[in-house]
């Protein structure tokens, strides 16, 4: 052992100094969760080791693996102890003196002043180990991995610390606090089995509390998920929620179940409350770990929840997989399909359950998590009638800022004659609201869904029918659509502008594939329609957007209102010039109602000037004459 070499000092990464600065400023009136960051790295050092020991097993050796906790009074430390994996130097380094994960920045944008909430951000973000210096002024560590050197890091937790090697003949991980004068009360025994009992309970590994001599087991020491349902309480499973999210909210609900037959699995699955940081990061793998025969082989399971489920947490416990398997092996693997495919069920029966029996719960979980579970109507066809009947929308028959009716809802109160669930889709719940594809629909007193988010426009195209009733979107000239609106007025309307058609389709020609007499609207002078098939104007917005190609382009139909005084100046203009202005300005006006773009938006603003112009004139001589 080379104890004689001089400690180096370093300097923390610059980041690592701010984090370092906020946990001790932020986290000053929650102390005590040191204790609980400390012992759960101790306990994950041990899990590593137990896995690293499936390949390996000399590593495990005759003691079991455990966490000590020993306080000293006399010299004023609390040593939190493991025999699990420990640190190379480099890893040492790495771990404690920078911090090298993507989350960090988000933690620091995350802080909110407020350190209630801050303290509970902190573990979600992997900064726990420098909770060690809330309540301590010198931090040592001595830590060994079974097939490198002992070494010792120290630090005052001020900008450095000093890294030399160390005295450590057995594998494992001490952390040494040396504690303030003002926290001397975390080395009463009675204190420190408090806070394992509250924080750690739910811990597989064994946390051993060293007093006076005597060695006593303070936490339950059982993986929390194999004790029997009926032994475990709420408070029980909220608080392994808590550990195993590091969310500082209450689940909103959970699932417990044991498996036994073809294959044998014990599962617990969490709805939260609360939305990480990454949840709309597609890529994010989700929240199921995987453990076999009690031991942990992976967080993030991407394999055993769709993406569409990724907010859910929990984990898998199964006894028929290797303890060996690899992220590749459980790519295709019948097991694992099985499973996925009873998680699945298990989480919408969650969801099922809560807006069956606790509406006011299950709209508050549809404003955080609802655009997430849309996308199981895309990728999911075996589930969609089921998650369809989740699905949460605006409408025109509702006017609050919640989207709470539901696709049953809808059906339910349909006119008689009605023939299908209508829709629309808008940038904005104001533009929905105020969009002249209504104006029709309005008249009649037919409800229709208003959809606002990006990915509705693909899940409806998706969802296609529900209950045997076709969606059909109010902006395309679908016949459903048509039949609906169809007024006796625009056959004999359609005659009279069948000149004024032909002229405006020459004059926008590029632009429109032709026009015709609308029976949509009752206020506004036109409107932009979607050919039948075509995709609608809102998804080659976004197609484009998105810098994606539309193969499924078609130009958009012009509706016309026969009744409104612009179009009926339209059809009167003898002048060419003065048409073709009249008809660009209907047109754009159109495009912009769909919350469309102008191709040319200084024209447009020359156009309607020149209108309002000519308008004024007009009035001018009328007052002059009479
Ligand atoms: P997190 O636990 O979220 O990764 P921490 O700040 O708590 O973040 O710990 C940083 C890293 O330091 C851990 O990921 C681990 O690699 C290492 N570490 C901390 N404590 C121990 C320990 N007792 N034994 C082995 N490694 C540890
Ligand atoms: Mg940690």
């Amino acid at each position: 052992m080379t104890t004689e070499t001089q400690p180096q000092t370093k300097d923390f990464q610059a980041e690592t100094k701010q984090v370092l600065r906020l946990v001790i400023h932020s986290l000053y009136s929650h102390k005590e969760i040191f204790l609980r960051e400390l012992i759960s790295n101790a306990s994950d050092a041990c899990e590593k080791l137990r896995f690293e020991a499936l390949s390996r097993p000399e590593l495990l050796g005759a003691d079991d693996l455990s966490v000590r906790l020993v306080p000293d009074s006399a010299g004023g430390t609390l040593s939190i102890k493991d025999n699990g994996i420990g640190m190379s130097e480099a890893e040492v380094i790495d771990n404690l003196g920078t911090i090298a994960r993507s989350g960090t920045r988000k933690f620091l944008e995350s802080m909110s002043g407020d350190s209630a909430k801050d303290a509970q951000l902190i573990g979600q973000f992997g900064v726990g180990f420098y909770s060690a210096f809330i309540v301590a002024d010198k931090v040592t560590v001595l830590t060994k991995r079974t097939d490198s050197e002992a070494v010792r890091w120290e630090s005052d937790g001020e900008g450095q610390y000093q890294i030399q090697a160390g005295d450590k003949a057995d594998r494992g991980t001490e952390v040494i606090l040396h504690l303030r004068e003002e926290d001397k009360e975390f080395l009463e025994p009675s204190r420190l089995r408090q806070l394992v009992r509250k924080y750690s309970d739910h811990l597989s590994i064994p946390i051993i509390l060293k007093a006076d001599e005597t060695e006593e087991t303070v936490n339950q020491a059982k993986a929390f998920w194999t004790r029997p349902k009926s032994e475990l309480k709420d408070e029980d499973y909220q608080a392994f929620f808590k550990h195993l999210s590091h969310d500082s909210e209450d689940a909103r609900s959970w699932a417990h179940n044991k498996v036994e037959g073809n294959i044998e699995y014990t599962s617990l699955l969490y709805l939260p409350k609360r939305a990480p940081f990454d949840l709309y990061e597609r890529e994010q793998k989700g929240g199921i770990q995987l453990y076999v025969k009690r031991v942990f082989i992976m967080d993030r399971a991407a394999e055993l929840l769709p993406p569409y489920l990724r907010f859910m947490r929990g984990l898998v416990d199964t006894a028929d997989l290797p303890l060996n398997v690899s992220r590749e092996l459980l790519q295709n693997n019948r097991t694992v399909e099985k499973i996925k495919g009873a998680l699945v069920k298990r989480s919408l029966e969650l969801l099922e359950d809560l807006a069956a029996n606790k509406p006011q719960e299950f709209a508050e979980f549809w404003k955080t998590f609802g655009v997430v579970l849309k996308e199981g109507i895309i990728e999911d066809p075996a589930q969609k009638e089921r998650i369809a009947k989740l699905l949460r929308f605006h409408s025109t028959s509702e006017s609050g800022d919640a989207a709470t009716v539901s696709l049953e809802q809808y059906v339910s109160r349909m006119q008689a004659e009605q023939k299908a669930v209508y829709f629309l889709t808008a940038d904005t719940l104001a533009a929905a609201r105020n969009s002249p594809h209504l104006e029709a629909f309005r008249a009649k007193g037919m409800e229709v869904l208003l959809l606002i988010d990006r990915i509705d426009e693909w899940v409806a195209g998706h969802l296609q029918e529900f209950e045997g009733k076709s969606l059909a979107n109010v902006a395309s000239s679908a016949a459903d659509v048509a039949s609906a609106i169809e007024t006796p007025e625009k056959a004999a309307a359609e005659s009279a502008f069948k000149e004024t058609a032909e002229r405006l389709a020459k004059v926008l020609s590029g632009k429109i594939a032709s026009a015709q007499v609308s029976a949509r609207l009752t206020d506004s002078p036109a409107v932009l329609v979607a050919g039948e098939f075509g995709v609608s104007l809102r998804m080659g917005r976004i197609l484009k957007q998105a810098g994606q190609s539309n193969p499924f382009a078609t130009l958009p139909i012009l509706e016309l209102n026969p009744k409104h005084p612009l179009v009926e100046r339209l059809r009167d203009a003898a002048d060419e010039g003065s048409f073709a202005d009249l008809a660009h300005v209907l047109y754009d006006q159109a495009m912009l109602a769909e919350g469309g773009e102008l191709d040319d938006p200084a024209i447009f603003v020359r156009r309607v000037n020149r209108l309002i112009v000519e308008g004024l004139a007009a009035q001018q001589s009328k007052i002059i004459l009479t």
